[in-house]
């Protein structure tokens, strides 16, 4: 479940054996528990997970963190929460669901913990799919970029810019604390043999949200100073940044990009078209334009003034989708109210040519 470097088994423990530390004032001391695997099967786990969510939430506030090494451990520690609560949820289900390969599980190597686990984005898909959970679109999307930026950090280093780091990590960081409550992880109080455990996790779990709520007031309030200076009235061209998820990203470069003010990330019109064409699932990255031709029409953008438009980098313009059909001839976006009054066809100039071109040629036949 967890890999060797995020839980280093002691001398006779089981190695992916969750250590668990009570730090619960409630408690009569702090107790280290390493639970069988006979006991309760997700909620040591959980409590493992909520520890690491404690770690990134001190690490990343100001006042306790925020150097590029808090940063660091961070990224690794809520990768390695969304992990532990992803398959604490899962094992609920079904243990069998956290091996990668589901037909290599036996009970056995379960109990031993000694098996390949299944990714993190396995993870989401089987809680979608199988055990029925909720999962948006834009939370799995959060949750594959924090996997993907561990990875990166793993093998690179720190490569991002700590900001969008921050935002990110917020954006995390308040999924798991709802996907905590919704899926009911953490057993009633009242559950005798979980009692001291359910405590100790609810008063984590208050520090967590306490530093959430700083890290995203941080987020609100340099948002908010954007938007009264940088961003001021430039709503209709601001759109979310990629990087940091921030409505921060200005265009206004001459080629049609822009940069984030947010995170400062600077964003090249080819870049833009690369990664939406890529997120459309368009086989070629840009679409032809209506206005000006250019192969640079943006789709899937959102601006800051919440208007649903597509975006071309090259002229600047952000044509409505509800204006536009496509071409019955090549199939680019154009005009709705340019179709033919009889027989409501779309063609663009260029097809509206060939097919003049066609007819003159088979009337000359
Ligand atoms: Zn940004
Ligand atoms: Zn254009
Ligand atoms: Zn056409």
């Amino acid at each position: 479940m967890l890999t060797s470097d995020q839980n280093v088994p002691q001398p006779g423990e089981s190695p992916d054996m969750p250590e668990v530390k009570l730090a619960c004032p409630r408690a009569t001391k702090n107790v280290r528990l390493r639970l069988g695997a006979e006991a309760q099967l997700d909620f040591p786990p959980v409590l493992n997970g909520i520890d690491y969510l404690l770690s990134v939430v001190t690490h990343l506030q100001p006042d306790t963190g925020g150097t590029p090494r808090d940063l660091k451990y961070a990224v690794l520690h809520l990768q390695a929460a969304a992990e532990v609560l992803l398959k604490a949820r899962l094992i609920r289900e079904h243990w069998s669901l956290v091996f990668r390969d589901l037909d290599t599980a036996t009970h056995e190597s379960f109990l031993q913990a000694s098996f390949d686990s299944c990714t993190t984005a396995t993870a989401v898909k089987r809680l979608r799919n199988i055990a029925g959970v909720t999962i948006s679109e834009k939370d799995a999307r959060a949750l594959k970029d924090l996997a993907e930026t561990r990875n990166a950090l793993q093998h690179y280093g720190l490569t991002h810019n700590a900001r969008a780091l921050e935002a990110r990590a917020a954006k995390v960081l308040d999924f798991l604390l709802g996907f905590l409550a919704e899926e009911a992880l953490i057993p009633a109080a009242s559950e005798h043999e979980a009692d001291a455990w359910a405590h100790a996790a609810e008063y984590d779990l208050d520090m967590v949200r306490d530093g959430v709520t700083a890290i995203q007031s941080f987020v609100t309030r340099r948002m908010n100073r954007l938007r009264g200076n940088e961003l001021k009235d430039a709503e209709d061209r601001t759109v979310y940044c990629l990087a940091c998820q921030q409505p921060a990203l200005l265009l206004g470069d001459d080629d049609g990009g822009g940069i984030c003010h947010f995170c400062t990330g600077r964003w090249p019109a080819r870049d833009l078209i690369e990664v939406y064409g890529i997120e459309a699932g368009w086989d070629s990255p840009g679409r032809y334009c209506p206005n000006c031709s250019c192969p640079t029409l943006i789709d899937g953008m959102s601006f800051a003034d919440g208007k649903d438009t597509l975006y071309c980098t090259s002229c600047h313009t952000r044509p409505v989708p509800a204006d536009l059909g496509r071409c019955n001839g090549c199939g680019r976006h154009w005009p709705t109210n340019a179709a033919h009054p009889d027989t409501g066809q779309i063609l663009c100039p260029k097809c509206q040519g060939k097919s003049a071109e066609k007819k003159t040629r088979s009337t000359s036949h």
